[in-house]
């Protein structure tokens, strides 16, 4: 598999498919970093009447139809989960669980988290608080951390932990987190037991789009984009439910589209 694209797309569903078929068919290489299909908004409705050209069908039948075209539009798949974007002058650098990825632009298409944060997980993002083992594990090396969250991806980032020295707490359970500290997170309260910590590692399957990318300007929690569907940091774009209402699929196949020939656009530009 490639590590350098011309545009990868952060996403699994319609918006990241229609993205996806548009740039293949302008000749582009391009990256998807998706989820299980099971994530997408999509495949929880129970009957989708409303989508041109297609039956009425479950939204589980739906997703499955919209997840083969993207494997058979030639884009790679990478599967995992976007951790964070790093603009690099004219490229970006996606880091995927312990992996990284170039690409010129980049088309959000996360869709939207529903998922609460615990209380002083946004607080602490960065100051004690990380999703990236790979990515901020060193940092604790000799220290103790917590590792929340269930899952093979939990386990691997704990043993990863451990690898490297760190002395690690498991947390697998769902239930009321909280994480508290002064300058830095050092407190972790499950069950109404504190645990003193020097990190926390929250592994989920998402993250938010207004958490991935820096600097870019968001509203109500959706990405702010232009008609072109051009966010605030030049050569990001966004499409689909992560630009805000209406969340429907007619309106995320369009932006998927209008993205793709807009990156098209960003990346032609560059050359001339
Ligand atoms: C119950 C329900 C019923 C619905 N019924 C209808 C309907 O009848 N008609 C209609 O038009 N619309 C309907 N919708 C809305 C429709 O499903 C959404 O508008 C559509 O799925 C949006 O597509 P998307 O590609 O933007 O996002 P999604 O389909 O949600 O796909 C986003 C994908 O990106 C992945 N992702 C997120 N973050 C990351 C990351 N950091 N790294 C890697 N992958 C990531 C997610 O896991 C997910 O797989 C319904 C929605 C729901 C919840």
């Amino acid at each position: 598999m490639s590590d350098n694209f011309d545009v990868i797309i952060i996403g699994g569903g319609l918006a990241a498919t229609s993205a996806a078929m548009t740039l293949r068919n302008r000749g582009k290489s391009v990256g998807v970093v998706c989820n299980r299909q099971e994530t997408s908004s999509l495949y929880k409705a129970e009957k989708v009447t409303n989508y041109p050209g297609l039956p009425p069908m479950s939204g589980e039948e739906m997703t499955a139809l919209f997840r083969r075209q993207l494997e058979e539009s030639g884009a790679e798949l990478i599967f995992g989960r976007a951790l964070s974007v790093m603009p690099m002058g004219n490229t970006f650098g996606v880091a995927v669980g312990s992996d990284f990825y170039m690409c010129t632009a980049l088309i959000l298409a996360a869709g939207i988290t529903r998922e609460k944060l615990y209380p002083g997980e946004g607080e602490f993002l960065g100051r004690g608080v990380s999703y990236c083992a790979t990515c901020d594990g060193m940092l604790y090396r000799g220290k103790t951390v917590a590792v929340v969250g269930g899952g093979e991806e939990a386990r691997h980032d704990a043993d990863f932990l451990e690898s490297i020295g760190c002395r690690v707490l498991r947390f697998e359970q769902n239930g009321k987190y909280e994480i508290r500290g002064g300058l830095k997170a050092d407190t972790l309260v499950f069950a109404g037991e504190e645990h003193k910590v020097d990190g926390i590692f929250i592994i989920k399957d998402t993250v938010s789009v207004t958490r991935l990318v820096p600097g870019l300007v968001y509203e109500k929690g959706a990405v702010v984009v232009d008609r072109s569907l051009a966010t605030s940091v030049p050569g990001v774009f966004a499409a689909g439910d992560c630009t805000g209402k209406p969340y429907q699929l007619a309106k995320a196949a369009g932006e998927g589209n209008v993205a793709a020939l807009s990156a098209c656009d960003y990346i032609a530009g560059l050359k001339n």
